[in-house]
């Protein structure tokens, strides 16, 4: 099939464009590169493989047929969507209209990366897709999270308003090689604070929860998902949970390091619990997550380490 992938070079998108590859489909990649990377997809060469540069808030024309649609294009570590807030809301509302309009036109199936943010704070733990959320709509994380929630909605109206194939994937906290050293999330931040033996910094008293899928099994859920014939949101995510705190600890041990923890200001809305309810992917795509939180760590802290060595930010 022809698939066409938004924020096909940044971390998530570039090893979504791999596995479709992989598995015999041709791949159109769209970026504007705002925080992904073209050395995200440079060892792609082969010719079932395109890059257009192309911001999706700005509709899309293309010749020819396009069967599947994968929407990820978005911002997505609370640093860069805090930074960019009008570029945010921008590609989750109108970018995700032209990406449905272009889906719409091609009759093709359109999946949307959604995220745990749309459970916002959660007062349910673990969050099964039914929960509606606990988001504060005007507060510095909403720009992102309101975007998603309307992202969904608008979605789900195309679905039934004209009857679009479409898909909705929750994805919660996922790691991996790729990922940008600097882009503020709690993985690179910790492992190359580790590497180079500064202050880990944990924010508040680290006693929030997150819980950490690697990026293979990521992609592979999402995967199934697009294959499969569900068209209400599914989460994909890793349950295993941890503290911040106790995930710091992880990293020290992993990487060996002497580093000291440093406790920071807790951000505006930090989510106090986060752990997704995997029930549904189990079930419906018979999909649950195979790589170990520290088998994943090591290939990550693999790859930073090499990033670091070359001197590349
Ligand atoms: P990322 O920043 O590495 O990738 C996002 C990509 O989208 C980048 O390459 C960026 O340049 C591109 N992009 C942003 N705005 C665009 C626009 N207007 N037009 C074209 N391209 C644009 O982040 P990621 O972690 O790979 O996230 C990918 C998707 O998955 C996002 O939609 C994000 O919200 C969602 N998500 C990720 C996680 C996670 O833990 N990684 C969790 C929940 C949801
Ligand atoms: N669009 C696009 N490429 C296409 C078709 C549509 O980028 O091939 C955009 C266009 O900007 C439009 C949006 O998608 O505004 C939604 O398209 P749709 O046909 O659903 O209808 P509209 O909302 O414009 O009535
Ligand atoms: N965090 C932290 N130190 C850091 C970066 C993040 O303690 O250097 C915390 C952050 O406050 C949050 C969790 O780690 O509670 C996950 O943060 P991240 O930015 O990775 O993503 P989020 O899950 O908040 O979207």
């Amino acid at each position: 099939m022809k698939a066409l992938v938004t924020g096909g070079a940044g971390f998530l998108g570039s090893h979504l464009c791999d596995l479709l590859l992989a598995e015999g489909h041709e791949v159109i990649c769209v970026d504007s590169i705002i925080t992904g990377n073209e050395r995200n997809i440079a060892h792609i060469k082969t010719s079932e493989f395109s890059f257009i540069k192309h911001n999706v808030t700005e509709p899309l024309y293309l010749d020819g047929k396009i069967d599947l649609i994968f929407h990820l294009a978005s911002p997505a570590s609370p640093i860069d969507y805090l930074e960019l807030p009008i570029q945010t809301l921008k590609v989750g509302a109108l970018g995700t209209h032209n990406m449905l309009g272009l889906a719409k036109e091609k009759g093709a199936r359109f999946l949307l990366a959604s995220t745990s943010e749309v459970y916002g704070d959660p007062l349910v733990n673990p969050q099964p897709e039914e929960y509606w959320g606990n988001v504060n709509p005007i507060g510095p994380r909403g720009v992102y999270d309101e975007a998603k929630r309307f992202a969904e909605a608008i979605t789900m109206a195309y679905h039934r308003y004209h009857k679009l194939d479409t898909r909705i994937v929750r994805i919660f906290n996922t790691y991996g090689p790729r990922m940008r050293l600097k882009d503020g999330r709690v993985v690179p931040n910790f492992i190359s604070q580790a590497l180079r033996g500064d202050e880990i910094t944990v924010y508040g008293d680290g006693s929030q929860t997150r819980s950490f899928c690697y990026v293979s099994d990521e992609i592979e859920g999402i995967y199934r998902l697009m294959m499969s014939d569900y068209t209400l949101p599914v989460n994909i995510g890793n349950p295993e949970e941890h503290t911040i705190l106790e995930f710091a600890e992880i990293i020290l041990k992993i990487t060996g390091s002497r580093s000291k923890i440093a406790f920071k200001e807790l951000p505006v809305d930090d989510p106090k619990q986060r752990r997704p309810d995997i029930t549904k992917a189990r079930k419906l795509l018979k999909w649950e997550p195979q790589v170990s939180l520290e088998a994943g760590l090591k290939e990550t802290i693999k790859y930073f380490k090499a990033f670091q060595a070359a001197g590349i930010p």
